[in-house]
């Protein structure tokens, strides 16, 4: 038998459903940038992977910052879950990196894009009040950082949000953009309320290229391709904090590297193993991603770990130039 609501309980009911459609019908995607599947990659397996990280390696690999941002824990841990309830309330300092690859063929690669000092005056005032909040340190933009250096060909996204692919606005428009899929198609109203910044950054840009993920027959991770074909580089489609979220397994001439994107942002993430703030439907892709990842680490100590948004402990800071 259904409860029987009182007037006051069936007013907010009501108000709650009409608020819940009225947000849907605002729901936007992500972005309205043209996509095409990436002609990058080769569909493989997390088993032909793992042999790749004992054999010599071919690019180098460098991770750069380029700002600082101070943010309350609840935007970094899932506060409505109980496994944060013994977490103190506070703040994290958050950084924005951004990873350079360099192929002895294929040429320089970015993972991630850093920051531009274009974004901000282009962003509605939704999101300019959200960054004043922020309080957004800038160390160099994308554009400083690209002086007297070799220009890359290509940028390698852990995923579509703002804070990940803002230096596009510095790069040529013909450096080519790869993504996972389904990051702008993602429909949400607070991409309605904060004016589509994807669309912003990647304007004069070419189309935003999709990773074909195909399922990971291993069942390790939801897909992996192999970039370049030659085990130098992987893509991991690690979806949950968004839907194409991906991570990047590098084989660097020092070492293997895995830059994990915000799949797992910070060390109580990493570390402690605490569940990020995602929308329901995404939550059990978000755990079972970020599970992934720490037991591929546990079982390939020799991978070095860079989390989203901060060094874990004992880590080297990234350089500035
Ligand atoms: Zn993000």
């Amino acid at each position: 038998m259904r409860p029987i609501l009182s007037r006051r309980t069936g007013r907010v009911a009501l108000c709650a459903a009409v608020l819940a459609s009225v947000l849907s019908a605002c729901a936007t995607p992500a972005s309205h940038h043209p996509t095409l599947p990436s002609d990058l990659g080769v569909a493989s397996t997390a088993s032909a992977l793992e042999p790749s990280l004992a054999k010599p390696g071919l690019v180098t690999f460098r991770r750069i910052r380029f700002a600082t941002w101070t943010g309350g824990r609840g935007s970094f841990i899932d506060r409505d879950d109980p496994r944060t309830a013994a977490v103190p309330a506070g703040t994290e300092e958050a950084t924005i990196y951004a990873y350079v690859i360099d192929h002895p063929t294929r040429g320089r690669y970015l993972i991630d894009a850093g920051v531009s000092a274009g974004l901000e005056p282009q962003l509605n005032w939704v999101m300019r009040r959200g960054l004043a909040e922020m309080n957004v340190r800038i160390a160099q933009t994308t554009a400083a950082w690209l002086t007297g250096q070799v220009q890359p060909r290509g940028v390698f996204l852990t995923h579509l949000h703002f804070d990940h692919i803002g230096g596009l606005i510095d790069l040529e428009p013909g450096v080519m953009i790869h993504g996972g899929p389904g990051d702008a198609a993602e429909r949400s109203w607070t991409n309605t309320l904060v004016g589509h910044p994807a669309d912003v950054i990647l304007r004069g840009h070419g189309p935003l290229r999709e990773w074909a993920f195909r399922a990971d027959p291993d069942g390790r991770f939801a897909g992996v391709l192999d970039i370049f074909g030659d085990g130098s580089v992987w893509a991991l489609h690690v979806p949950g904090h968004s839907p194409g979220s991906t991570a990047y397994l590098v084989n660097a001439i020092d070492g293997p590297r895995l830059v994990v994107g915000d799949a797992v942002s910070t060390r109580l993430g990493w570390d402690d193993a605490m569940p990020q703030p995602v929308p329901a439907a995404a939550r059990a892709d978000a755990e079972t991603s970020a599970e992934r990842l720490r037991r591929f680490a546990a079982d390939h100590p020799a991978v070095e770990v860079f989390l989203g948004h901060q060094s874990r402990a004992g880590q080297a800071e990234a350089e500035i130039r």
